[in-house]
């Protein structure tokens, strides 16, 4: 993992502290998400941020609470910041921040609240500190975009998941049988509990959820189109398609997803 230290800047003026030169740590500008957000002491908060810069990265915001002029209400969960961090290996500090957007559309629906905060959730424990993923930002923000500006849909979740799998190397297998390779053709392949990097031929896999051909081609279809909305499931498709990746993303996850309970609540959850 990389060092997120903050290189020592000899331009920087030292101060001195307990007998000691310390350097001073110079704030970078940064670009995130906020992915989570913890009350701290009386007046402060930690922010989990995913930036395009840096990676995750966990700040403290101090004053956070009531300091409208620092921050300007910009730290709510799955808002798009600009801001500046003194990065330090542990935590952060945020000393600025500026909202790109609060995405204003998504927080006025239920369903599209509980879907991005779902999709945060999801970065955040999928997500190691510091390393930086272009291609999983963009993912996001376009996912946040998407819920911002359409009615929330549950292909859109699967088409979100589908490709952040892909991008973090967790892909599971369609086309082929995981265990003996044979081609998954016409008739699909099986999807069998504790086996979640991809389908079973049904010699391999009795017993297992069935999984159509059809729910397969549209997630790989997924992979191809780049862009949220052109992949239309029908409902049975849409729960052949969650039930394999609920199966894929659940090994990675080192605690049980909090928003899955809010998802539920709204009717979004098994869909
Ligand atoms: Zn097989």
């Amino acid at each position: 993992m990389r060092n997120i230290l903050y290189p020592i800047n000899s331009r920087l003026v030292d101060t001195f502290f307990f007998g000691c030169y310390l350097p001073r740590m110079e704030s970078v500008p940064c670009e995130a998400v906020v992915i989570g957000a913890m009350e701290y002491r009386e007046a402060d908060k930690i922010i989990s941020l995913f930036t395009l810069e840096h990676g995750k990265v966990r700040g403290l915001a101090r004053g956070a609470k009531k300091s409208v002029r620092r921050f300007g209400g910009a730290l709510e969960l799955f808002a798009r910041l600009r801001l500046r961090l003194i990065l330090r290996e542990g935590l952060a500090t945020l000393q600025e921040a500026e909202a790109i957007t609060i995405y204003p559309r998504i927080r006025s629906e239920l369903p599209a609240i509980a879907l991005a905060g779902y999709a945060c959730e999801l970065v955040d424990l999928l997500m190691p500190e510091a390393l930086p993923n272009r291609r999983l930002f963009r993912l996001l923000t376009s996912y946040l975009e998407q819920l911002d500006q359409a009615a929330a849909d549950p292909a859109d979740r699967r088409f979100f998941e589908m490709n952040l799998l892909n991008i973090l190397g967790y892909c599971p297998q369609l086309k082929e049988c995981r265990r003996c390779g044979a081609i998954l053709a016409g008739e699909g392949g099986q999807l069998l509990r504790g086996v979640p990097e991809g389908l079973l031929c049904t010699r391999c896999g009795p017993g297992g959820r069935p999984v159509s051909a059809a729910a397969t081609d549209l997630l790989v279809k997924c992979l191809q189109v780049g862009r949220f909305g052109a992949v239309r499931f029908s409902p049975i498709e849409l729960a052949e398609a969650g039930a394999l990746l609920d199966e894929a993303i659940a090994p990675h996850l080192h605690r049980p997803l909090r928003s899955l309970a809010f998802l539920a609540q709204v009717g979004l959850q098994n869909n």
